[in-house]
């Protein structure tokens, strides 16, 4: 198949290359749709004579259209997509040997310490959880047989930042590579990899998909040495996102720019709404002036999103909330068209213990909100009335 137009057209927009990228219309029919092939296998036309294609293993037109795209957003040589975020994060920990090191966040999103810990370590991985918000930190924490600096920015449910730039410093002289699962920001609103990163991941279950409709993850490479052991690991290991499954990414992935800016002003809105809330006891939004990281934020991020942690008080306090919300679906997950609300300490984080939970600030108070793209107005008044029942 002939290569995308658009691929190396880095000078253009982020909303145009959000829907082109990858996305030429079908060379045989001009759908401007990118077609599912939902096929195995490929027809060959002698002895190693193909178009490119011969098992949908190794690759699949649509998820290769939907690779150049997120290439694309993320500014990266080459992405490869997964059936989940977490089957995306195993990718990565696969590029590496008995015996190496990864320095973590300590405040990661709760499956990825149970896969480094529960799976990875039990074949002679080891994993080190600092608190990355002072680069220092990393610096210290890097040993020897380090490969990897691994973080989450902002972090979740906490919203913490860790400085890029400082962390991709300190890792190029120290020859580590440094890993950052952009989830929460999207590549709308952090680019990971001009601030020095090698790899990005994604879970595109939530903003770049953005629908709640599928669940999927994504590899974006700095190197071309990372994206060719990951197409080799796709094809030796099979996991794989499928063709349809593809499709929903790429046709979220078209509005992710102007989902984006309505989860941004809304998620601000929301954010100045509960800071004033007399049932409110904290904010947790890297927005907020008196968020203690605020300038980082501005510096690294072209936007604060849409997640918001705030404390209600008590376990019984954030139930009376979370039992009275109309608009807002009380669920895990996040990142979707509508407004999601979740208890961290019963949902998300509950594997890590009350002692884990408690190390990095989750206390049975705390709520989590993904603000949607609902009229916000409506949004502010389902929360109003919740609060008040407390
Ligand atoms: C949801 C999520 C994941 C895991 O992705 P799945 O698609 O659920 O497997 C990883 N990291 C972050 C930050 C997430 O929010």
């Amino acid at each position: 198949m002939k290569q995308s137009r658009t691929k190396e057209s880095k000078t253009l927009g982020f909303a145009t290359r959000a829907i082109h990228a990858g996305q030429d219309p079908d060379p045989l029919t001009g759908s401007v749709t990118v077609p599912i092939y939902p096929t195995s296998t490929y027809v060959q036309q002698g002895i190693g004579e193909h178009k490119g294609y011969e098992y949908s293993r190794v690759s699949n037109p649509t998820r290769t259209r939907l690779e150049e795209n997120l290439a694309s957003l993320e500014g990266g040589v080459a992405a490869r997509v997964y059936a989940s975020g977490m089957a995306a994060i195993h990718a990565i920990v696969s590029l590496l040997k008995s015996g190496d090191h990864v320095v973590c966040g300590n405040d990661l999103y709760g499956g990825t310490p149970r896969l480094f810990n529960q799976v990875m370590a039990d074949l002679g991985l080891e994993f080190a959880y600092i608190d990355t918000t002072e680069a220092g930190n990393v610096e210290r924490a890097i040993r020897k047989n380090t490969r990897f600096v691994y973080v989450e920015t902002p972090t979740n449910p906490m919203m913490r930042l860790t400085d890029l730039a400082a962390v991709g410093d300190i890792c190029k002289r120290r020859k580590v590579s440094v890993v950052v699962d952009n989830t929460f920001m999207s590549p709308y609103f952090q680019q990971p990899l001009a601030l020095g990163a090698d790899l990005v991941v994604h879970s595109t279950t939530k903003f770049l998909n953005g629908h709640s409709d599928g669940l999927g993850g994504v590899v974006v490479c700095a190197k071309q040495e990372h994206a060719e052991r990951l197409a080799f690991l796709q094809k030796a290991v099979g996991a794989i996102l499928s063709p349809f499954e593809c499709w929903l990414v790429l046709r979220g992935v078209k509005t992710l720019a102007a989902r984006m800016e309505i989860h941004d002003r809304s998620g601000r809105i929301v954010a100045d709404f509960l800071a004033r809330h007399r049932k409110v006891r904290a904010v947790f939004y890297p927005g907020l002036p008196d968020h203690p990281q605020h300038a980082l934020a501005r510096r690294q991020m072209t936007g604060f999103g849409s997640m918001i942690s705030f404390e209600t008080g008590s376990l019984k306090n954030a139930n009376k909330m979370l039992k009275k919300v109309r608009i807002c679906s009380l669920g895990e997950s996040l990142g979707g068209v509508e407004t999601l609300i979740s208890h961290p300490a019963t949902m998300t984080h509950a594997a890590l213990g009350e002692k884990g939970r408690k190390a990095i600030g989750i206390t049975d108070g705390l709520v989590r909100i993904s603000v949607g793209i609902e009229d916000v107005d409506d949004i502010l008044e389902d929360l109003d009335q919740a609060l008040n029942a407390i």
